[in-house]
């Protein structure tokens, strides 16, 4: 057996239990009593251990080696690559380290759901403080073993490959027209009428409905499933994936395009290459491609004026209201179109969205680098919220920097996925159109080409090849807010 076999099977048996694993997360948030909560905990954590024991085997250090001097196939040799990334990554950190940043970020974010609440940041400092000098030990760690900055070593958790450099150059582009760009969209939506849902709309019925949309864009129910739960996501395996949504039933807006969203993770999580299946190299490329894939969905098809026609059918149907205006075509797509500024980055629109991904960017990346202290982030966030949206969050901390979850067990580095997944989705429709008339496709009800571009792009190429090369191999270039500042414009003024 040649050592890349070894490597082969080894990954392959982490990925067994990393699959009982994400069910177990599934069912946790899904189907759970809480009676079963402290037991569950248990389980999971004793597999997690297991699992890092498994990733961190001493033997692997000399398995890695030798593979390298074997004879191995263009795509051998990229799966090499990811299972040593996933190794080093594993490797890396003390376990002492590991354990400390484990308990803080569990104590931060445990009594932040209700210090959040009594907009309580002087309590939430004192835990969050702890987490942020951890956070910095690990990214310290992780910069000398990379070669980066401290900030580029935790963006490379989410976004391998990808620098802050490339992100200012994006994101500093993207603040020169965003601002006026929104102005120009609430001034033009000013003037238009538009009807808000009311209820009730029962969810059942809401699910039924989702049903039929995640029907049309062709989800695999062989592979897969929809539940609810209390904060929604895409969770599972490519052979079986598992996504949730929560319905309000005064209003269907959000959940049912929340369906549209999570249906674009699992169809990249289902059109993943079966010949690497439980290999890294078989995986999602980063957080970004795989935000890509939901906001291709959920952005380029289904706030489309040729999706909501779909929609507003499918909707008159399932709440048997023919006659309501509220489901009028294009009354629902004002309502999927609608600018508003807010403080709360998961109740923005597509429009301002970018604004609060970059304010968060620009901090974290600040705070990570030792140019600034975890005390100046209420004052920047205020400053960084005027310049942008024009709002102020002075001591309303609630609304402004204790708004997520993220930060308080040290999620730093993921926010830019949310935004360079949307640009990625523009750039993508920009080629796409080229050789696919996307509009005519959705409007048949036959989405097949749309889908077939995606997945002989993205989904068949797993992380066979670096973001970068991914992205050129698929649209010609690398990353380019044009296309997304093309979008925006288009949709919008
Ligand atoms: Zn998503």
């Amino acid at each position: 057996m040649s050592h890349y076999d070894k490597l082969m099977a080894h990954y392959q048996s982490i990925h067994h239990f990393n699959h009982a694993q994400a069910m177990l997360g599934w069912d946790a948030a899904a189907n759970m009593p809480v009676g079963g909560n402290d037991a569950r905990s248990n389980a999971m954590a004793e597999l997690s251990v297991h699992v890092h024991r498994l990733s961190t085997q001493p033997q692997l250090a000399d398995w890695f080696e030798s593979a390298q001097q074997e004879t191995l196939t263009d795509a051998q040799s990229a799966s090499l690559r990811e299972m040593k990334r996933q190794w080093q990554d594993a490797t890396l950190l003390p376990e002492d380290l590991v354990q400390a940043q484990s308990k803080a970020g569990s104590k931060c974010e445990h009594a932040w759901r209700t210090q959040r609440q009594e907009n309580d940041w002087q309590g939430f400092a004192k835990n969050w403080q702890e987490v942020v000098a951890l956070s910095k030990e690990e990214a310290s760690i992780r910069a000398s073993a990379l070669g980066t900055t401290p900030y580029d070593a935790m963006l490379d958790k989410f976004e391998p490959g990808t620098s802050s450099a490339q992100l200012d150059g994006l994101f500093d582009e993207v603040k020169t027209w965003l601002p006026e760009l929104i102005e120009k969209a609430l001034a033009k939506q000013a003037s238009e009428p538009i009807l808000l849902p009311q209820g009730s709309y029962p969810a059942d019925t809401q699910k039924a409905l989702g049903l039929e949309v995640m029907k049309l864009l062709q989800f695999d129910f062989d592979h897969g499933r929809l539940d609810q739960s209390v904060h929604p996501f895409c969770g599972g395996v490519p052979s079986d994936v598992r996504i949730t949504t929560r319905y309000d039933e005064q209003d269907f807006v959000q959940a049912l395009m929340g369906i549209v969203h999570e249906t674009g993770h699992a169809r990249y999580e289902q059109g993943l290459p079966k010949a690497f299946a439980g290999l890294p190299v078989g995986e999602a490329r980063s957080m970004g491609i795989h935000e890509s894939q939901s906001l291709f969905f959920e952005m380029q098809v289904g706030r489309s004026q040729a999706f909501i026609e779909h929609l507003s059918r499918l909707s008159q149907q399932a709440f048997q209201a023919q006659q309501d205006p509220v489901f009028a075509e294009d009354n629902l797509y004002k309502l999927y179109t609608r600018v508003q500024k807010g403080f709360i980055r998961v109740d923005a629109d597509e429009l301002t969205y970018p604004a609060h991904v970059i304010l968060r960017y620009e901090i974290e990346r600040d705070l990570i680098n030792g140019v600034i202290h975890y005390q100046d982030v209420p004052e920047l966030w205020d400053a960084k919220m005027q310049a942008s949206l024009g709002l102020t969050t002075k001591d309303n901390f609630k609304d402004g920097c204790m708004q997520d979850i993220h930060w308080t067990d040290g999620a730093f580095g993921y926010f830019p996925s949310y935004t360079l997944g949307a640009m990625y989705a523009a750039q993508y429709k920009t080629k796409m159109t080229q050789t696919v008339d996307i509009d005519a496709a959705i409007r048949s009800g036959d989405l097949s080409p749309i889908f077939q571009w995606l997945s002989d792009h993205i989904w068949s190429q797993a992380s066979l090849y670096s973001t970068d090369e991914l992205v050129t191999r698929a649209t010609g270039e690398v990353l380019n807010a044009a296309h997304f500042r093309k979008h925006l414009e288009g949709r919008y003024l």
